[in-house]
């Protein structure tokens, strides 16, 4: 029996991992989960898998958590300090989907009393990732990726020596607005950017796939997570997203993922690593597909990619003040205060105007600088995309 803790239990990927531990209760003990504001699912993931403690984020559900729980023998937290002393409880395997910098703590507190982290939150890596991986390392602590690309590429490499790698290519959706014409894009609400066409997601992830934020983050997930140099990763997007990503080796090979559009394959895969279990996903019919298309992406259509080279060029905290901006960004066009191409331009002038003046170039070496350049481009944003807003 392994003991596992989920954050973000309540979220798309979180929902998705407590499904797959609900199939098989007999092999798991569920030590932590933690949510944000939907305690009535919170308490009843945490009746249904008797978990020994649940988390809210926010200090003042304490008390409707408590009630919820009333009579299970679940213990009931609240706050951002409690989520991190969930995360070193001690557990086998835990899953970090928490959305947002907000899953950076939790992160690190688990792999620095060495667990196995299952990460999905891909901003701990785009924000603070030579901190991650070096107290990972130091604390012989395994990290498995979960994103669908970084899955399939950790998959391709099994057995394979990384020296022989000449390129990982990642694939797109290119998200809900992929077909609009470029003049258009100015003007897509939010419930636009949410059609996506194959992935079921949150909804802070799903615009930022129509934006292509979320592939400019998964760019430098690739060149954290894998130590390949930024010039050797390359995007394409892929429509049916059904290859999930490729590696291309130094002797031409070309070693793809392909599966069904079901994030319970690369979640399946980090729960049950190193072995590889039958899952309930659905198996792909290749007569049916019958055909698998290809294009490059259009860097004026999606400012984002170009913006990931920048950060991974900048090096040092540009990463932690990509991800701050964005969040920023998109919380303002969530609240139809800025257009869709606007976020972009307000992170842009994030990493400008911080870039003149301070720090950008510090290295992510502690917790500390990480949150102080976090917070420091999340007001530089604010003060941007507020006069964009007018
Ligand atoms: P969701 O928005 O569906 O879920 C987010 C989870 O985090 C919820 O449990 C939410 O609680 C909780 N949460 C939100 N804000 C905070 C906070 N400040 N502190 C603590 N907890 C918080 O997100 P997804 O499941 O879509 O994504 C989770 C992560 O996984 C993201 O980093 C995303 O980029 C990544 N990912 C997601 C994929 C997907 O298919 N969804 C694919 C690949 C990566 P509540 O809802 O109760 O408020
Ligand atoms: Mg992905």
């Amino acid at each position: 029996m392994r003991s596992v803790s989920i954050f973000g239990a309540t979220g798309s990927i979180g929902e998705n991992t407590v499904d797959l531990i609900a199939r098989a209760p007999q092999d798991f003990r569920v030590v932590a989960l933690t949510g944000g504001r939907n305690i009535a699912r919170l308490a009843e993931q945490a009746r249904v898998l008797n978990a020994e403690i649940a988390v809210t984020a926010h200090d003042e559900l304490l008390g409707p958590l408590r009630e919820a729980l009333a009579g299970s023998g679940v213990q009931a937290a609240a706050g951002a300090q409690a989520i991190a002393e969930a995360a070193d409880r001690p557990a086998d395997w835990t899953m970090s989907a928490i959305v947002g910098a907000a899953g950076l703590v939790p992160g690190l507190r688990t792999v620095a009393r060495g667990g196995t982290l299952a990460l999905a939150n891909k901003e701990s890596l785009v924000c603070a990732g030579p901190l991650l991986m070096t107290e990972a390392r130091a604390n012989a602590a395994t990290i498995l990726p979960v994103d669908s690309e970084h899955s399939a590429i950790f998959q391709a490499l099994t057995g394979e020596d990384m020296g022989t790698v000449e390129r990982i290519i990642l694939t797109a959706s290119g998200g809900a607005l992929r077909d609009w014409p470029l003049e258009r894009l100015a003007q897509a609400t939010v419930a636009e950017a949410l059609a996506h066409p194959n992935w079921a997601m949150g909804q802070r992830i799903t615009i930022d796939s129509a934006s292509m934020f979320n592939k400019a983050m998964e760019v430098i997930e690739t060149r954290e997570f894998f130590g390949i140099a930024p010039d050797r990763i390359e995007v394409i997007i892929h429509p049916e997203s059904l290859v999930h990503s490729l590696v291309g080796f130094r002797d031409g090979a070309l070693m793809a993922h392909l599966g069904a559009p079901d994030m319970r394959h690369a979640i399946g895969y980090a729960l049950h690593w190193p072995d590889r279990r039958h899952l309930p996903v659905a198996r792909l019919d290749l007569a049916q597909v019958a055909t698998l298309t290809f294009r490059a992406p259009d860097l004026v259509r999606y400012p984002a990619l170009r913006l990931a080279r920048e950060v991974m060029a900048a090096g040092g905290l540009a990463g932690a003040a990509f991800t701050a901006a964005k969040e920023i960004a998109l919380d303002h066009f969530i609240d139809g205060r800025i257009g869709f191409m606007a976020m972009a331009e307000v992170v842009e002038a994030t990493l400008d105007a911080i870039s003149r003046d301070c720090g950008l170039g510090n290295a992510p070496d502690s917790l500390e600088a990480v949150l102080e350049m976090d917070n420091l481009a999340r007001q530089t944003a604010q003060g941007i995309a507020r006069a964009r807003a007018g």
